[in-house]
């Protein structure tokens, strides 16, 4: 599993594009980094598996984070959990962060990414 977590996050420095959709995986990107798709596609199951984790750790963000969205006005920092914020922490959910480029851990950063897509294309319910 860690191999297969070292050739996810190579894949993702490259800026390849790796998704499940249900129990096909996906990996797009330039033809040049072919090489790195084909050795993910060779542990499809062990990716799927990671990536189905992560979805995990990106939907209990994500449902955090809709109630602190208002009806109406500016939308404030979105977390996951109420921590304090500490260096080399998401301060978001105080999980270490890979990069200092960010404040944040990449799944809450997806997390609110999704929360502010669905306000935008407003199919939060009344
Ligand atoms: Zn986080």
């Amino acid at each position: 599993m860690e191999r297969v977590a070292a050739a996810l996050a190579e894949a993702r420095a490259l800026g390849l594009e790796v998704r499940a959709e249900a129990d096909r995986l996906i990996v797009r990107g330039p033809r040049l980094y072919e090489p790195v798709a084909h050795r993910l596609l060779a542990d499809k199951p062990a990716v799927l598996c990671l990536l189905h984790a992560e979805e995990t750790e990106v939907v209990w963000r994500a449902a955090a984070m809709r109630p602190q969205c208002p009806r109406s006005g500016p939308i404030p920092l979105l977390q996951a959990r109420p921590i304090t914020a500490v260096d080399g922490a998401c301060l978001s959910c105080g999980i270490p962060i890979e990069t200092t480029r960010v404040p944040r851990c990449r799944f809450c950063v997806q997390a609110a990414q999704l929360v502010l897509r669905e306000i935008r294309e407003s199919i939060r319910g009344p």
